[in-house]
């Protein structure tokens, strides 16, 4: 077995995954500027909260994974400083909101209504002093790390270390996660009845 030994993840994990509290309804995630940052308030509990290794969500300093979860689109406001928010990629299916500041992404938020995803804005809770979010179930798209110069010879030890936290790695989001996206797909198709 690949030694987890000096593996990091993520600042939120490497200790250990802090478990969520099923009473918790949300909180204000800050981004990381010293003077006017920018404010945004989560008025619900996250879902789906994991670790992702793709290029484009938001990694704090050192990080090879970015932590990310979903909460309904509804539930999110921009209570400070918004004139500072700017979107990433505005052709991307996910419009993630970034201070232009400090480059912290806020919440990323799809348009589009016909992607599964239509309706969750995606945001990172570690930019929230507040505990109870929920907790990291599942690592997403780990062998993306690659594309941002991991070297690959580190991945038996990375996965190793994922599932050691009980972050169970997969290079695509975990089967719950696609087989709703899927379902989606099939229901617009008509292969299934919607
Ligand atoms: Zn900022
Ligand atoms: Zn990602």
């Amino acid at each position: 077995m690949a030694s987890t030994e000096g593996v990091k993840i993520h600042p939120a994990v490497d200790n250990g995954i802090k478990q969520g509290n099923a009473s918790f309804s949300g909180g204000i995630l800050t981004c990381k500027c010293a003077t006017n940052p920018v404010k945004v308030r989560v008025g619900a509990q996250t879902a789906h909260n994991h670790v992702c290794g793709c290029t484009k969500c938001w990694k704090p300093e050192g990080a090879i994974f970015s932590q990310v979860a979903v909460v309904s689109r509804d539930a999110i406001q921009v209570v400070e400083n918004g004139d500072k928010l700017q979107v990433v990629n505005k052709d991307a299916p996910i419009q993630r909101y970034a201070c232009r500041d400090c480059g912290v992404h806020m919440y990323g938020r799809i348009e589009n209504k016909d992607h599964p995803f239509y309706g969750l804005d995606f945001v990172h809770t570690e930019l929230s002093s507040e505990d109870g979010w929920s907790a990291p179930e599942f690592a997403a798209f780990v062998s993306s790390v690659i594309e941002s110069g991991v070297d690959p010879s580190r991945m038996d030890g990375i996965r190793a270390r994922l599932r050691e936290l009980g972050l169970e790695p997969y290079d695509a989001l975990s089967p719950p996660l696609m087989d709703a996206i899927a379902t989606h797909v099939a229901k617009r198709s008509g292969k299934l009845a919607a």
